[in-house]
């Protein structure tokens, strides 16, 4: 049965209503991309310390009834190695909230109609190369042909929409751009690319290799003509093809930060609270959620490190901080 309760806006120091939760349901992964993990000698956290689906649903829960949220993306590591997905995505849907996913895609095939039969409906793919030895290259695993064939599991699926994510680096990829817009609009499906930013494993980043969302757009429109639509609260900055065909989008989170109308906060797979990608900071919430109390002090200690969630963060500034920890061990 439902209750209904009234929600209170979360709402941070800089007037922003924080409303979206990025859930990280594990930090392993099936993949090794350059940017985000290391060849070899990965630790994976043991078992004990991630979180149960129990554990994660309540969280999800006081968030979504204490506060209004409204929307839940699953992240990882690679989501679709943590087993029974599926039912996280059932737990998470009857509490009638918008539950998104992002997956490299390479197990797609096998999970997307149970994932849309459990509630599904928006899913992210990533996917840095449409080229077999770049993909290789990239990501240390020949998956390529597997990738593209869960992009088209999930339209199959029903799933809407279908987004892929591509990372651009300066003279690694970024002569695919044209290739990456042909093959969204072949698809149907919106391809978003995004600047690199500073959080990989192997230490690779720096500003040279950040291809700028502006010079992405230009490079495009120069071939494919774009108008642009008008931008909601989102980090992405949409376009439309002129022909009618399809749209692109572009998140400049290096060049073009969103800080400003950032809505959103996460959850490590071990329970770690991060009010943003590039925080300092974690609030322990598992230590909570195993101990004796109740849901309103897990509602307070969510509000409190609100509390310090910063205006933004300073890639490029000389007070930055590269986080400790790679994308894959966050929640990307
Ligand atoms: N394994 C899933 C995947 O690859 O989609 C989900 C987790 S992954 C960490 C989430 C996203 O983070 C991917 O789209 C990946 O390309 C992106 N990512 C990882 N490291 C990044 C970096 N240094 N800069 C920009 N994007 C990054
Ligand atoms: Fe795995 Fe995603 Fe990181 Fe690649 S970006 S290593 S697929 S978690």
């Amino acid at each position: 049965m439902h209750e209904e309760t009234s929600a209170q806006d979360l709402v941070d120091p800089f007037g922003r209503t924080v409303r979206d939760l990025r859930i990280s349901v594990t930090d392993r992964c099936n993949f090794r991309c350059q940017y985000c993990m290391p060849a070899e000698g990965m630790q994976w956290l043991p078992r004990e310390e991630i979180l149960s689906f129990e554990e994660i649903e309540r969280f999800a829960r006081i968030c979504i009834q204490t506060f209004g949220f409204n929307g839940i993306r699953l992240t990882g590591g690679e989501p679709l190695v943590r087993a029974h997905l599926p039912e996280l995505v059932q737990r998470l849907a009857r509490l009638g909230v918008d539950v998104a996913l992002t997956t490299n895609g390479a197990t797609l095939r096998l999970h997307a109609s149970a994932l849309a039969d459990a509630g599904l409906k928006r899913i992210n793919i990533s996917l840095d190369s449409l080229q077999k030895e770049r993909f290789l290259e990239l990501t240390r695993r020949d998956e390529l042909d597997r990738v593209l064939d869960g992009i088209d599991a999930a339209i199959d699926a029903g799933l809407s929409p279908v987004k892929i994510n591509a990372v651009m680096m300066r003279g690694i990829n970024d002569d695919e751009i044209i290739d990456f817009a042909e093959f969204g609009r072949e698809k149907g499906v919106t391809v978003r690319f995004i600047e690199f930013m500073p959080l990989e494993a192997g230490d690779i980043w720096n500003e040279g290799l950040v291809v700028p969302a502006q010079e992405i757009i230009e490079t495009i429109d120069q071939v494919i003509p774009l108008e642009p639509v008008v931008r909601g609260n989102e980090p992405a900055e949409r376009w439309r093809y002129s022909d009618g065909n399809g749209e692109v989008g572009v998140i400049a989170s290096v060049t073009k930060p969103f800080c400003g109308n950032c809505d959103r906060v996460r959850l490590t797979a071990e329970g770690q609270f991060r009010t943003c990608l590039f925080a300092v900071d974690e609030f322990d919430m598992r230590a909570l959620l195993r101990s004796e109390v109740g849901d309103d002090a897990v509602a307070k200690a969510i509000s409190d490190a609100v509390g310090t969630k910063w205006a933004g963060h300073a890639i490029g500034q000389v007070n930055f901080i590269r986080p400790k920890r790679t994308m894959s061990q966050i929640g990307g």
